[in-house]
């Protein structure tokens, strides 16, 4: 049960593609208004779009905002959360609802059968261009026609779909965010809301939920700010509440633009065209996707192929949904910290805060009406200080989660103590959990696959006497030597032969090492990299350097 003064909010995502930070940003907010509240917070799913919606999205979503740490009172159960009194939460299982809710609306006259083909549409759409009107459906015919003899057609097997009756006057919005605004009469027509597959429409569905899920408060995105007309008409002809809205900035790029998947693709473009490549690399995208997207531009890749295609280009794709930001290895406390912080603020200098937080701070008076911009350099600073902060072993504990799920060949490969070596040598140096696989990948490549830089090779190996080749030359016998392969016992030995050698000057045989070892000139500090490699793998690298001379 809902005690009557209870704040309710819901999140009512579409299942399509993934969940985008501004619906995220949506979810944290409504989660937090109703948290800091003793209020409850729902999640619903609204896939009544048969085409665009999917189980897979649905799961995606579910899991990427536990990921995110926002959890939901009542909604589709995951892991132990979610269920609740106010179900089924999938807008698909409530069709019953639906044409309980619809029925009374067509026996109190406020909707009505439409029979209008879907061709005979687009005529009257294109009617109303030609003539430089906005389209509006007339429904003078339709509502005159009555229901019994709708009822003899849809006997028949004519398709219909059901249109709320929309009566006259103007509509005044009021929005705790934008104000109020007035859609003028004439504006809204005699829109669907019921569809010819059976289905509710959006406006519809959302309508009867919030009511029957008992919703206080809305916190939604902007571009649903005028639906809203429409909404608080269907509630006054169903004799509902109606909740109070808010509705929320959009997040955009710096430059204004919308921050959408199309940025991915905008990406994958110029690399292509810098590249000047006319057919697709191996095994990326397929023709005729290809030649699609080649030669459309508003045709976007699916979210596979775009990563498969950056990864044989090697060009890295903008972050945009949820998933993006946890395969790149951010926090997910960061990103709830950082999104609050697109479209509202809690004033003051704060700028770092967790959850705990953002649930007793969140108002609604301090949201902004702008778009608000979307700072990656800022995210990832943001990112950098968090991991800076953690403890040793939470580092080490995320490090692991996010080997497991993004980077498995490092956990077959390492053992737990070369990975916790690894994980401890990489914190200081790491502005994403993904650092330090991504930068030191030579690490779980075969001894024979690591190609080494040319650069590097004549910097490091071929100058200089004795030159680094010398050196290596003679560490490969002292490191054969080496019986007990620890950090502490190859120090000893390597500065040893430094000091005879090299003047003390550890850097004139680590560096040679070093690109031996992993090809290039950057790794963690070099006797940790000589433990995690092991013994085998050291000399088999150190010697094949040395036999290509
Ligand atoms: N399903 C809608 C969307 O994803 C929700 C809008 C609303 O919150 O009313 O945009």
């Amino acid at each position: 049960m809902t005690p009557a003064n209870q704040i309710v909010t819901r999140f009512a995502p579409s299942p399509s593609g993934h969940l985008h930070v501004g619906g995220a940003r949506t979810a944290l907010f409504c989660w937090a208004f109703a948290r800091g509240r003793g209020g409850k917070f729902i999640l619903r799913i609204e896939d009544t779009d048969q085409k665009r919606s999917s189980d897979a999205a649905s799961v995606g979503f579910l899991k990427d905002l536990k990921w995110l740490g926002i959890d939901w009172d009542e909604g589709p159960v995951l892991d132990g959360i979610g269920g609740g009194d106010h179900g089924p939460y999938f807008q698909s299982e409530r069709l019953d609802i639906y044409h309980r809710e619809l029925q009374r609306l067509l026996d109190s006259g406020h909707a009505y059968y439409a029979f209008d083909t879907p061709a005979e549409i687009d005529a009257q759409r294109a009617a109303a261009r030609a003539s430089g009107v906005a389209f509006r459906y007339d429904g003078t015919a339709a509502r005159a026609a009555g229901n019994a003899s709708a009822q003899a057609r849809i006997a028949n097997g004519e398709a219909a779909v059901i249109r709320f009756a929309t009566p006259p006057g103007p509509v005044t919005i009021v929005d705790l965010v934008l104000g109020e605004a007035t859609i003028p009469h004439g504006e809204i027509d005699d829109f669907v809301i019921r569809k010819a597959d059976g289905f509710p429409t959006y406006h519809f569905a959302v309508v009867v939920d919030d009511e029957l899920m008992r919703v206080t408060h809305v916190l939604r995105a902007q571009e649903h700010f005028t639906n809203t007309a429409k909404h608080m008409l269907l509630q006054d002809a169903l004799g509902f509440r109606r909740p109070i809205y808010a509705h929320l900035p959009v997040i955009s790029n710096p430059d204004g633009s919308k921050m959408s998947k199309r940025d991915k693709d905008k990406v994958l473009r110029k690399a292509v065209a810098d590249r000047k490549l006319e057919a697709p690399p191996p095994g990326t995208v397929a023709e005729p996707r290809w030649a699609k997207w080649r030669t459309d531009k508003n045709v976007q890749l699916e979210l596979e192929d775009a990563q498969r295609l950056a990864g044989a280009l090697a060009v890295s794709l903008p972050e945009i949904n949820v998933d993006d930001f946890r395969r790149s290895g951010y926090l997910p406390a960061v990103i709830c910290n950082f999104l609050a912080l697109n479209g509202w603020s809690p004033g003051g200098d704060v700028e770092k805060f967790d959850t705990e937080f953002l649930k007793k701070s969140f108002d609604l008076a301090r949201v902004v009406k702008t778009p608000a911009k979307f700072d990656r350099a800022k995210l990832l600073a943001f990112n950098c200080d968090a991991i800076t902060g953690l403890a040793a072993r939470d580092f080490v504990a995320a490090a692991r989660s996010h080997g497991q799920s993004e980077h498995p060949e490092f956990m077959r490969k390492l053992t737990r103590a070369q990975f916790d070596l690894l994980a401890s040598a990489s914190q200081p140096r790491s502005k994403t959990l993904d650092d330090m696989f991504a930068g030191n990948r030579f690490l779980v490549l075969g001894d024979d696959a690591i190609a080494i830089d040319p650069k590097a090779r004549a910097k490091v190996l071929e100058s200089g006497t004795p030159s680094g080749l010398d050196h290596l030359r003679a560490m490969q016998a002292i490191l054969a030597g080496v019986e007990q392969w620890e950090a502490a016992h190859l120090e000893a030995a390597v500065k040893a032969y430094a000091d005879r050698a090299a003047a003390g000057e550890l850097g004139k045989v680590a560096q040679p090492l070093r690109v031996a070892l992993s090809g290039g000139t950057v790794s963690p500090p070099i006797f940790d990299t000589l433990t995690i490699l092991g013994k085998a793998s050291v000399l088999a690298r150190v010697g094949q350097v040395l036999a290509a001379q």
